[in-house]
């Protein structure tokens, strides 16, 4: 009788774990969501050249339209949501990718914050409208422009405008190990000192929004001799009150202090409460002076 060839040793330990008929595990599945923006944040997971193997050899892209021709249908295991809600109809929306969702986070300054959209939050909707449209009356906006947060629980927010491609596998990774993602909340002033900056604001009086600002964006600005605009949105306990007189000492006018304030993170408390100090306006109340068709959406839904 002919002697029966032994399995490898490789294949023989994998039938010792796995019982006959197993399946390998299901990957967790991935939806990338799209409101009012303009899909940088979306492209930061599209740049993550090296490592996007890797990542869709991790999870299944489900939904990404940006990405890819055919979708899967939910629920999904990470929902991420770039932008903001403009619209009645993006408000119903959010709910439904909420409900699909079992670990939804906001990603960029206009999920996270309303974006550069949130100027209409300080102003007459209807007189922007009418600047920009040849027929404002096609146009069906609410009166104001909220993050995600304002209309369903979000399990985590990655702040920035674009987002940084390194805080985003961060918490995609994190999520996939089961743990809390490592997300640094210091200022901007943080990486200048890291990058060997010298400091644009105390060596050559330029305004810059980096010590009341969250890090991410690596100090791009004050490497190139500018200060900061804001774009990570406020970070952790921002002393605001501190900058404001600090760039009143530089000279720089109330009113354009607020407007700095008032950038694409200015629907942010910290941010808006700085601005409001300064004697500006406060922001026009969800859903009121407007002329659209559905103010009901625009108020917290949770
Ligand atoms: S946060 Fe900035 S980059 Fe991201 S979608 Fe909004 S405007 Fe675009
Ligand atoms: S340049 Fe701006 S961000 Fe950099 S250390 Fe100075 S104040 Fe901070």
């Amino acid at each position: 009788m002919a002697a029966r060839r032994r399995a490898p040793a490789k294949r023989r330990a994998r039938a010792a774990r796995a019982p006959a008929g197993a399946q390998r595990p299901r990957r967790p599945t991935l939806a990338v969501w799209k409101f009012a923006s303009c899909d940088g944040c979306q492209l930061t997971l599209l740049s993550c050249e090296d490592e996007l193997l890797t990542l869709a050899g991790r999870v299944d892209i489900a939904y990404f339209l940006e990405a890819s021709r055919g979708t899967v249908g939910g629920p999904y295991d990470v929902s991420l949501v770039e932008g903001s809600i403009t619209t009645a109809h993006d408000a119903e929306r959010i709910r439904q990718v909420r409900r699909a969702s079992r670990f939804l986070v906001t990603i960029g300054a206009c999920a996270t914050a309303g974006g550069i959209q949130t100027l209409r939050n300080f102003q007459d909707v209807d007189e922007f409208t009418r600047a920009v449209y040849a027929r404002p009356d096609y146009i069906k906006t609410l009166a104001t422009s909220t993050p995600i947060s304002a209309h369903v629980k979000v399990d985590f927010e990655l702040q920035g405008c674009p987002i940084n491609k390194a805080q985003l596998l961060e918490v995609l990774g994190a999520h996939l190990q089961g743990r809390a993602p490592q997300v640094r909340n210091h200022s901007v002033c943080v990486e200048c000192k890291r990058r060997g900056t010298v400091c644009v604001m105390v060596a050559r009086g330029t305004p810059c929004l980096g010590p009341v600002t969250h890090a991410g964006c690596g100090a791009i600005c004050p490497a190139y001799d500018r200060g900061c605009y804001g774009c990570y949105g406020p970070m952790e306990s921002p002393n605001t009150a501190s900058l404001t007189g600090w760039w009143r000492h530089l000279g720089v006018p109330d009113a354009a202090i607020a407007r700095a304030y008032r950038g694409i993170n200015g629907h942010r408390e910290p941010f808006r409460k700085a601005a409001e100090a300064l004697g500006t306006p406060p922001e026009v109340p969800a859903g009121g002076g407007v002329s659209d068709d559905a103010t009901a959406g625009d108020t917290d839904a949770r």
